[in-house]
Protein backbone atom coordinates (compact mmCIF):
# COMPACT_ATOMS: atom_id res chain seq x y z
CA UNK A 1 0.00 0.00 0.00
CA UNK A 2 1.60 3.60 -0.71
CA UNK A 3 -0.99 5.44 0.09
CA UNK A 4 -0.37 6.95 3.35
CA UNK A 5 -2.99 8.53 5.67
CA UNK A 6 -1.91 12.70 5.56
CA UNK A 7 -1.07 13.35 9.39
CA UNK A 8 -3.15 15.73 11.52
CA UNK A 9 -2.11 18.79 12.31
CA UNK A 10 -0.17 18.56 15.70
CA UNK A 11 -3.19 20.69 17.70
CA UNK A 12 -5.19 18.48 16.85
CA UNK A 13 -5.79 15.93 20.08
CA UNK A 14 -8.56 13.69 18.63
CA UNK A 15 -9.29 12.94 15.27
CA UNK A 16 -11.90 10.51 14.65
CA UNK A 17 -12.08 9.18 10.48
CA UNK A 18 -15.00 7.19 8.82
CA UNK A 19 -15.72 5.37 11.66
CA UNK A 20 -17.99 2.42 11.78
CA UNK A 21 -18.82 0.31 14.49
CA UNK A 22 -20.91 -2.71 14.32
CA UNK A 23 -21.22 -5.38 17.53
CA UNK A 24 -22.00 -8.78 16.64
CA UNK A 25 -21.50 -8.47 12.98
CA UNK A 26 -23.62 -11.29 10.86
CA UNK A 27 -24.92 -12.50 13.80
CA UNK A 28 -28.81 -12.45 14.86
CA UNK A 29 -28.03 -9.88 17.45
CA UNK A 30 -25.82 -7.46 15.48
CA UNK A 31 -26.13 -3.95 16.31
CA UNK A 32 -24.61 -0.89 14.13
CA UNK A 33 -23.63 1.39 16.83
CA UNK A 34 -21.91 4.15 15.22
CA UNK A 35 -22.16 5.04 11.70
CA UNK A 36 -20.05 7.27 9.44
CA UNK A 37 -18.48 9.51 12.55
CA UNK A 38 -15.96 12.23 12.11
CA UNK A 39 -14.76 14.38 14.52
CA UNK A 40 -11.57 16.33 15.74
CA UNK A 41 -10.67 17.68 19.04
CA UNK A 42 -8.60 20.62 18.89
CA UNK A 43 -5.94 20.48 21.86
CA UNK A 44 -6.82 22.35 24.70
CA UNK A 45 -10.59 22.12 23.66
CA UNK A 46 -13.47 21.01 26.01
CA UNK A 47 -15.74 19.23 23.95
CA UNK A 48 -19.35 17.55 24.92
CA UNK A 49 -20.99 14.49 23.10
CA UNK A 50 -24.41 14.23 24.07
CA UNK A 51 -27.50 12.34 22.52
CA UNK A 52 -29.96 10.02 23.99
CA UNK A 53 -29.21 6.34 25.52
CA UNK A 54 -27.82 3.44 23.28
CA UNK A 55 -26.56 6.29 20.83
CA UNK A 56 -23.14 5.51 20.86
CA UNK A 57 -21.45 8.31 23.16
CA UNK A 58 -19.76 5.18 25.29
CA UNK A 59 -18.35 3.13 22.68
CA UNK A 60 -17.33 6.84 20.71
CA UNK A 61 -15.15 7.27 23.84
CA UNK A 62 -14.22 3.41 24.63
CA UNK A 63 -12.68 3.93 20.68
CA UNK A 64 -10.92 7.00 21.13
CA UNK A 65 -9.37 5.02 24.02
CA UNK A 66 -8.50 2.13 22.14
CA UNK A 67 -10.30 -0.40 24.81
CA UNK A 68 -12.25 -1.18 21.39
CA UNK A 69 -11.71 -1.30 17.99
CA UNK A 70 -13.21 0.35 15.12
CA UNK A 71 -15.13 -1.90 12.42
CA UNK A 72 -13.38 0.55 10.29
CA UNK A 73 -11.95 4.16 9.98
CA UNK A 74 -9.30 5.49 11.97
CA UNK A 75 -8.78 7.09 15.78
CA UNK A 76 -5.78 9.56 15.82
CA UNK A 77 -4.81 10.52 18.96
CA UNK A 78 -1.72 13.10 19.73
CA UNK A 79 -1.27 12.46 16.46
CA UNK A 80 -0.84 8.73 16.60
CA UNK A 81 -3.11 5.53 16.11
CA UNK A 82 -5.03 4.90 19.70
CA UNK A 83 -3.44 1.96 20.23
CA UNK A 84 0.17 3.63 20.77
CA UNK A 85 -1.50 6.76 22.34
CA UNK A 86 -2.61 4.11 25.06
CA UNK A 87 0.61 2.67 25.49
CA UNK A 88 1.84 5.89 26.23
CA UNK A 89 -0.70 6.44 28.55
CA UNK A 90 -1.32 9.81 26.92
CA UNK A 91 -4.59 9.81 28.49
CA UNK A 92 -6.85 9.27 31.59
CA UNK A 93 -10.03 8.01 32.05
CA UNK A 94 -13.67 9.01 34.48
CA UNK A 95 -17.10 7.00 34.63
CA UNK A 96 -20.05 7.55 36.38
CA UNK A 97 -18.83 4.88 39.31
CA UNK A 98 -15.79 6.56 40.90
CA UNK A 99 -13.96 2.90 40.65
CA UNK A 100 -11.85 3.69 43.60
CA UNK A 101 -10.36 0.83 45.17
CA UNK A 102 -11.79 0.12 48.46
CA UNK A 103 -8.66 -1.13 50.09
CA UNK A 104 -6.75 1.52 49.12
CA UNK A 105 -6.20 4.84 50.69
CA UNK A 106 -7.25 8.03 48.49
CA UNK A 107 -3.70 8.62 47.96
CA UNK A 108 -2.93 4.92 46.75
CA UNK A 109 -5.58 5.04 44.47
CA UNK A 110 -4.27 8.28 42.80
CA UNK A 111 -0.79 6.77 42.69
CA UNK A 112 -2.06 3.80 41.26
CA UNK A 113 -1.76 4.97 37.24
CA UNK A 114 1.92 6.53 38.75
CA UNK A 115 3.00 2.96 40.01
CA UNK A 116 2.24 1.53 36.63
CA UNK A 117 4.41 3.86 35.13
CA UNK A 118 6.93 2.58 37.52
CA UNK A 119 7.26 5.97 39.46
CA UNK A 120 9.56 5.47 42.82
CA UNK A 121 7.40 5.80 46.22
CA UNK A 122 8.69 9.58 46.88
CA UNK A 123 7.71 10.94 43.28
CA UNK A 124 4.34 9.37 43.68
CA UNK A 125 3.64 10.78 46.96
CA UNK A 126 4.46 13.96 45.90
CA UNK A 127 2.33 13.64 42.72
CA UNK A 128 -0.52 12.43 44.67
CA UNK A 129 -0.40 15.47 47.44
CA UNK A 130 0.11 17.58 44.71
CA UNK A 131 -2.97 16.16 42.71
CA UNK A 132 -5.05 16.62 46.33
CA UNK A 133 -4.52 20.21 46.24
CA UNK A 134 -5.58 20.10 42.80
CA UNK A 135 -9.26 19.01 43.83
CA UNK A 136 -9.40 20.52 47.43
CA UNK A 137 -8.71 17.84 49.34
CA UNK A 138 -5.74 18.21 50.79
CA UNK A 139 -6.36 16.43 54.16
CA UNK A 140 -7.65 13.01 53.21
CA UNK A 141 -4.88 11.35 51.53
CA UNK A 142 -5.09 8.97 54.01
CA UNK A 143 -8.81 8.01 54.40
CA UNK A 144 -10.82 5.48 52.46
CA UNK A 145 -12.93 5.74 49.81
CA UNK A 146 -16.10 4.53 51.54
CA UNK A 147 -15.23 7.64 54.43
CA UNK A 148 -15.90 9.81 51.08
CA UNK A 149 -19.02 11.56 50.05
CA UNK A 150 -19.96 10.57 46.13
CA UNK A 151 -18.81 14.05 44.98
CA UNK A 152 -15.70 13.54 47.36
CA UNK A 153 -15.34 10.28 44.82
CA UNK A 154 -15.44 11.80 41.71
CA UNK A 155 -12.69 14.31 42.99
CA UNK A 156 -10.41 11.44 43.67
CA UNK A 157 -11.46 9.70 40.35
CA UNK A 158 -10.53 13.17 38.63
CA UNK A 159 -7.39 13.81 40.66
CA UNK A 160 -6.43 9.84 39.81
CA UNK A 161 -7.16 9.76 36.13
CA UNK A 162 -5.25 13.32 35.58
CA UNK A 163 -2.00 12.17 38.38
CA UNK A 164 -0.08 11.09 35.48
CA UNK A 165 -0.81 14.27 33.65
CA UNK A 166 -2.48 13.05 30.68
CA UNK A 167 -3.01 15.60 27.86
CA UNK A 168 -6.33 14.71 27.11
CA UNK A 169 -9.13 13.73 29.52
CA UNK A 170 -12.20 11.13 28.78
CA UNK A 171 -15.30 11.20 30.94
CA UNK A 172 -17.96 9.28 30.70
CA UNK A 173 -21.32 10.93 32.39
CA UNK A 174 -18.95 11.03 35.74
CA UNK A 175 -21.08 13.23 37.62
CA UNK A 176 -24.12 11.33 36.34
CA UNK A 177 -24.77 10.03 40.30
CA UNK A 178 -24.64 13.50 42.02
CA UNK A 179 -27.15 14.91 43.21
CA UNK A 180 -28.23 18.26 40.89
CA UNK A 181 -26.41 20.84 43.38
CA UNK A 182 -23.17 18.43 43.78
CA UNK A 183 -23.12 18.04 40.60
CA UNK A 184 -23.15 21.90 39.42
CA UNK A 185 -20.19 22.71 41.84
CA UNK A 186 -18.44 19.72 40.81
CA UNK A 187 -18.73 21.11 36.81
CA UNK A 188 -17.64 24.14 37.80
CA UNK A 189 -14.26 22.32 39.67
CA UNK A 190 -13.72 20.17 36.34
CA UNK A 191 -13.84 23.78 34.22
CA UNK A 192 -10.98 24.71 36.72
CA UNK A 193 -8.80 22.15 36.97
CA UNK A 194 -9.19 21.90 33.36
CA UNK A 195 -8.07 25.56 33.07
CA UNK A 196 -5.13 25.30 35.38
CA UNK A 197 -3.53 21.73 34.38
CA UNK A 198 -4.82 22.82 29.88
CA UNK A 199 -6.21 19.20 29.64
CA UNK A 200 -8.19 18.70 26.19
CA UNK A 201 -11.65 16.90 27.70
CA UNK A 202 -14.02 14.93 25.50
CA UNK A 203 -16.81 14.44 27.98
CA UNK A 204 -20.27 12.18 27.49
CA UNK A 205 -23.46 13.88 29.14
CA UNK A 206 -27.41 13.44 28.65
CA UNK A 207 -28.10 16.10 29.77
CA UNK A 208 -28.17 19.27 27.78
CA UNK A 209 -27.22 22.27 30.74
CA UNK A 210 -24.34 20.21 31.28
CA UNK A 211 -23.03 19.75 28.34
CA UNK A 212 -23.46 23.45 27.37
CA UNK A 213 -22.20 24.93 30.57
CA UNK A 214 -18.57 23.15 29.92
CA UNK A 215 -18.24 22.62 26.72
CA UNK A 216 -16.68 24.68 23.83
CA UNK A 217 -18.79 22.52 21.40
CA UNK A 218 -21.16 20.63 21.75
CA UNK A 219 -21.04 17.10 20.10
CA UNK A 220 -25.50 15.81 19.30
CA UNK A 221 -25.99 12.39 18.39
CA UNK A 222 -28.50 11.12 16.54
CA UNK A 223 -30.25 7.57 17.94
CA UNK A 224 -28.60 4.03 17.14
CA UNK A 225 -27.06 3.74 14.88
CA UNK A 226 -25.27 6.88 16.14
CA UNK A 227 -24.28 9.50 14.11
CA UNK A 228 -23.41 13.06 14.38
CA UNK A 229 -25.94 15.24 13.40
CA UNK A 230 -24.76 18.71 14.61
CA UNK A 231 -22.13 20.88 16.06
CA UNK A 232 -22.92 23.27 18.30
CA UNK A 233 -20.39 26.27 18.98
CA UNK A 234 -21.03 27.54 22.53
CA UNK A 235 -18.90 30.23 22.10
CA UNK A 236 -19.18 32.45 25.85
CA UNK A 237 -15.32 32.15 26.14
CA UNK A 238 -13.65 30.13 29.44
CA UNK A 239 -14.67 31.82 31.68
CA UNK A 240 -17.87 30.71 33.00
CA UNK A 241 -19.24 30.93 36.71
CA UNK A 242 -22.73 30.38 38.59
CA UNK A 243 -24.20 33.44 36.67
CA UNK A 244 -23.35 31.88 32.79
CA UNK A 245 -25.86 29.26 34.33
CA UNK A 246 -28.38 32.92 33.98
CA UNK A 247 -27.38 34.57 31.27
CA UNK A 248 -29.17 34.75 28.10
CA UNK A 249 -26.87 33.13 25.33
CA UNK A 250 -26.82 29.86 27.85
CA UNK A 251 -30.61 29.65 27.77
CA UNK A 252 -29.99 30.23 23.44
CA UNK A 253 -27.18 27.68 23.44
CA UNK A 254 -29.42 25.15 25.88
CA UNK A 255 -32.06 25.57 23.03
CA UNK A 256 -30.18 25.10 20.09
CA UNK A 257 -28.93 21.71 21.65
CA UNK A 258 -32.18 20.56 22.11
CA UNK A 259 -33.52 21.55 18.76
CA UNK A 260 -30.95 19.62 17.41
CA UNK A 261 -31.34 16.84 19.70
CA UNK A 262 -35.13 16.59 18.77
CA UNK A 263 -33.92 17.13 14.82
CA UNK A 264 -31.76 14.43 14.80
CA UNK A 265 -34.78 11.88 16.41
CA UNK A 266 -36.83 13.11 14.21
CA UNK A 267 -34.36 12.32 10.95
CA UNK A 268 -34.03 8.96 12.23
CA UNK A 269 -37.60 7.80 12.48
CA UNK A 270 -37.32 9.52 9.06
CA UNK A 271 -34.37 7.11 8.13
CA UNK A 272 -36.87 4.56 10.06
CA UNK A 273 -39.80 4.35 7.69
CA UNK A 274 -37.84 4.78 4.78
CA UNK A 275 -35.95 1.71 5.37
CA UNK A 276 -38.98 -0.05 5.79
P1 LIG B 1 -24.70 5.22 25.07
O1 LIG B 1 -23.44 5.34 25.85
O2 LIG B 1 -24.91 6.34 24.11
O3 LIG B 1 -25.91 5.03 25.94
P2 LIG B 1 -23.47 2.77 24.11
O4 LIG B 1 -22.28 3.29 23.40
O5 LIG B 1 -23.26 2.18 25.45
O6 LIG B 1 -24.60 3.90 24.16
O7 LIG B 1 -24.16 1.65 23.21
C1 LIG B 1 -24.51 1.86 21.84
C2 LIG B 1 -25.20 0.61 21.32
O8 LIG B 1 -24.23 -0.41 21.20
C3 LIG B 1 -26.29 0.08 22.24
O9 LIG B 1 -27.32 -0.47 21.46
C4 LIG B 1 -25.57 -1.01 23.02
O10 LIG B 1 -26.47 -2.01 23.41
C5 LIG B 1 -24.60 -1.54 21.98
N1 LIG B 1 -23.37 -2.09 22.60
C6 LIG B 1 -22.47 -1.40 23.33
N2 LIG B 1 -21.44 -2.20 23.71
C7 LIG B 1 -21.72 -3.43 23.18
C8 LIG B 1 -21.04 -4.68 23.20
N3 LIG B 1 -19.86 -4.84 23.82
N4 LIG B 1 -21.62 -5.73 22.56
C9 LIG B 1 -22.80 -5.57 21.91
N5 LIG B 1 -23.48 -4.42 21.84
C10 LIG B 1 -22.96 -3.36 22.46
MG1 LIG C 1 -23.06 5.32 27.89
Amino acid sequence: MTKKPASPPADDAVVVRDLLKVFNRGKPNQVDALVDVQLTVRRGEFVSLIGPSGCGKSTLLRLIADLIQPTQGSVIVNGKPAHQARLDQDYGMAFQQSGLFEWRTVARNIELPLELKGWDKTRRRARSREMLELVKLPDFAGHMPWQLSGGMQQRVAIARALAAHPPLLLMDEPFGALDEMTREHMQAELLRICSETGTTVVFVTHSIPEAVYLADRVVVMSPRPGRITRIVEVGMGRDRTELTREATDFFDRVTDVREALRGAELGAQARGIEDR
